[in-house]
């Protein structure tokens, strides 16, 4: 059997982090298992369309290389892969449920289902259709579907419970009295996602429903529908959902949650995907960096828990930044001129700013920010960097540092390493010590960027004018 895997979305408007985890796992686990990633789009809610959504969805996959092996743009035998335009199949597959009693016509008015339902908030007993038209003859249906409006309703079990099995969540119960008698089919012809969803997954051949987990109480809907047409039901395995730290359900109002955002805000694609791929999975052990292909190597679709998975940006935080050091010389900075905003660094030492920033980034965006220690005069000193400045072997340090660098040529990032060395040798001052009163010269501050690249970034003049400048007794005694 080819395991075949789908990703489904409604283009609603953004894409959610929670979708393009499951996008992640339906391509991860399809890779795996050697077999097809199928991208359908659930675009038969007419009212909820919006305009772009679907750009955005295909964008947002291929900005992340979740490549799909048929959908929007790879038409198959299977296709085609938008489910507007595969309305007459529903049309034909809803007929077969009316012919067999499995779903009927039901004609009531807007109206009648708002009073029911109104009678049924105030005797507070849970909500959902009261099957005023399950019992009619063939015939009145017939009838009245000549010039009456009317709904296709599945005809679900009224008793006993519905078992099935989850891959994630294990034995599930539920009692078909909690099932509400769904509409299939609208009145406008359009069908429900329940309908389009069971009958695409079945003629695409989907071996294995991989969603979220606020789909788990419509499975007995899904399970009876595929009974009445005497299919067989793919596997399923519901995700986990994605919380807040304070575990209440992930929202907008206390975070991004749209994958676009990230993008946006200077998170590489291959730390979004490292990070969501480990929500609600892992494989053990203590790394946690891994590539797509390495997920796709140590992936167990049997491992995936239960519990929701906290979305901890400290943690993607934490990830990008080690994505942003391994990223290659060449690659980190065309990536990185992008992000320049209007920090206004001299055009011709930019590259050797952007390598000075590059081990402290955290996410891209963060780089006009740290650049910012290039323009300009460096910082007033606070008073625990003055202090560290006037201690004796501060300056011994700080006068060696600019007579040694007094008889070189010029000032590179490595070059710097050597003119540390030898101010070691001479001075017997190191570590911290050295370094520290060097940084603070230079720059005002006691952290900051790389420092062989801020010296090199300075240039040879500008270092010894900085670090004379910091000597006692030296303020007007320039090298220049
Ligand atoms: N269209 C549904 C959604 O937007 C798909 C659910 C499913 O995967 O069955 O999430």
């Amino acid at each position: 059997m080819t395991v075949v895997t789908r990703f489904a979305p409604s283009p609603t408007g953004f894409v959610h982090v929670g979708s393009h985890r499951t996008a992640l796992y339906n391509y991860i686990f399809a890779r795996q298992q050697g077999g097809r990633f199928i991208l359908r789009i659930e675009d038969t809610d007419q009212n909820r369309y919006v305009e772009g959504a679907v750009e955005n969805l295909l964008s947002s996959l291929s900005r992340l290389g979740v490549s799909y092996d048929a959908g929007p743009g790879k038409e198959d035998a299977f296709g085609p892969y938008f489910q507007s335009e595969r309305l007459s199949l529903y049309r034909r597959e809803v007929e077969k449920l009316l012919a067999s009693g499995h779903a009927y016509r039901c004609f009531c008015s807007a109206e009648r289902l708002e009073a029911v339902r109104n009678e049924q908030l105030e005797q507070q007993v849970p909500t959902g259709y009261d099957g005023a038209c399950r019992g009619l003859t063939r015939e009145e249906s017939d009838r009245r579907a000549r010039d009456e409006a009317f709904v296709i309703r599945l005809k679900v079990p009224r008793e006993g419970m519905c078992a099935f099995h989850d891959i994630v969540r294990g034995d599930v119960e539920i009692a078909w009295s909690q099932i509400d008698d769904q509409v299939l089919m609208k009145s406008d012809g359009f069908p429900t996602y329940h309908l389009a969803n069971v009958v695409d997954d079945h003629y695409m051949e989907v071996t294995h429903i991989i969603r979220g987990e606020e789909w788990l109480p419509s499975v007995p809907k899904h399970l009876y529908l595929y009974e009445s047409f005497g299919w067989k039901a793919p596997h399923m395995a519901h995700l986990p959902l994605l919380l807040n730290p304070d575990r209440s359900k992930l929202s907008k109002r206390q975070g991004d949650v749209a994958v676009e955002d990230y993008l946006k805000k200077g998170y590489l694609p291959d730390a979004l995907n490292n990070f969501l791929a480990l929500m609600g999975w892992n494989p053990g052990g203590k790394n946690e960096i891994y590539t797509l292909d390495e997920l796709i190597a140590a992936f167990d679709i049997n491992k995936i828990t239960k519990s929701g998975a906290v979305f901890d940006v400290q943690k993607l935080n934490w990830m990008n930044g080690q994505y942003i050091k391994t990223l290659d010389t060449a690659e980190y900075l065309r990536e990185a001129r992008n992000w320049l905003g209007t920090a206004s660094v001299n055009e011709a030492r930019l590259d050797t700013a952007l390598l000075a920033v590059k081990t402290s980034l955290l996410t891209l965006n963060e780089i006009p920010e740290k650049l910012a220690v290039f323009i300009g005069d460096p910082a007033e000193p606070e008073p625990e960097a003055a202090e560290m400045l006037a201690l004796d072997s501060s300056q011994t340090a700080l006068e060696a540092y600019a007579e040694l660098l007094a008889d070189l040529p010029g000032l590179t990032a490595e070059g710097f390493k050597d003119v540390m060395s030898a101010v070691q040798t001479r001075t017997g001052i190191k570590g911290k010590m050295l370094w520290m009163p060097v940084r603070i010269a230079l720059t005002g501050m006691m952290h900051g960027p790389e420092l062989g690249y801020i010296a090199e970034y300075l240039g040879k003049e500008e270092n010894i004018r900085r670090v004379l400048d910091r000597i006692e007794g030296r303020q007007d005694n320039r090298i220049n």
